[in-house]
């Protein structure tokens, strides 16, 4: 199974992501934590990236056709992944219906989260994740059950995103707006799309996306 999370910033694709793929075996495929590894590795590619998601503006179309094109053809991704973050523009949409044609695959679903754009700055603010494995948190929704030690792997140590605060948030959703809320109607053409009510609980927005999930047939 093939699926991808649309959404603006905060709107809780990574959160969803990370639970449908551990619950289904799917692998999750996010560039926006690829484009940050590839800056922490320091490749030409992740420090031009870097400068752009600073400021809250998207990578080149290009940059991230690449890394999902090969991200995409490893072994690991045969057996169905989840994309949170990627397509962003309706160039990196036919770029990545051209790669699944190639491979004689499909997408099986794109599920919006929809949200209400007044409570997103809370949620990106209130953003952390474990710096050990990536479990994401936040300081008042989904909070670690025993303070300051991550739920998964027992860390103590956290990090925030440089780009989460609300200077860039504004640049983030206008970058939304303009470039990937075109993909609703995209999707919606080819069918593909379901929405979801993503300003719901954690809890809640995971049993719509199981619905969604469960009345597809393939
Ligand atoms: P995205 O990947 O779409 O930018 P995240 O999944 O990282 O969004 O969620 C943004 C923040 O909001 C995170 O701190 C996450 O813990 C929190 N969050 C995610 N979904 C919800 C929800 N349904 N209700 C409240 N907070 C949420
Ligand atoms: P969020 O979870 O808040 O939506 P991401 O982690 O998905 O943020 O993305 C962070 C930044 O990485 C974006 O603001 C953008 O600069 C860059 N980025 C991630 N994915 C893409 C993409 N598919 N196309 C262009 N830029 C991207
Ligand atoms: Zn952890």
């Amino acid at each position: 199974m093939n699926l991808i999370l649309l959404g603006p910033p905060g709107a809780g694709k990574g959160t969803q992501a990370q639970e449908i793929a551990k619950k289904r075996g799917l692998v999750q495929l996010s560039t926006g934590e690829m484009l940050r590894s590839a800056a922490k590795a320091g490749t030409k590619d992740g420090l031009e990236a870097e400068a752009l998601m600073a400021k809250g503006e998207l990578v080149p179309d290009d940059v991230v056709v690449k890394i999902i094109s090969e991200r995409i053809e490893q072994p690991d991704c045969a057996g169905g992944f989840i994309l949170d973050g990627f397509p962003r523009t309706l160039m990196q949409a036919a770029a990545l219906d051209r790669m699944l044609a190639e491979k004689g695959n499909k997408l099986d679903a794109v599920i919006e989260l929809k949200a209400d754009f007044n409570r997103l700055v809370e949620r990106i603010v209130g953003r952390y994740a474990c710096a050990k494995c990536g479990q994401g948190y936040h300081d008042r929704f989904k909070r670690p059950k025993v303070r300051g030690v991550c739920d998964v792997c027992g860390s103590t140590e956290f990090s925030r995103r440089s780009d989460d605060n609300a200077e860039t948030v504004t640049t983030r959703m206008m970058a939304y707006y303009r470039d990937t809320s075109p993909l609703i109607g995209y999707y919606f053409c080819k069918q593909t799309l379901r929405s979801v009510d993503g300003m719901a609980s954690i809890g809640e927005v995971a049993t719509s996306i199981d619905n969604v999930i469960a009345g597809l047939s393939r």
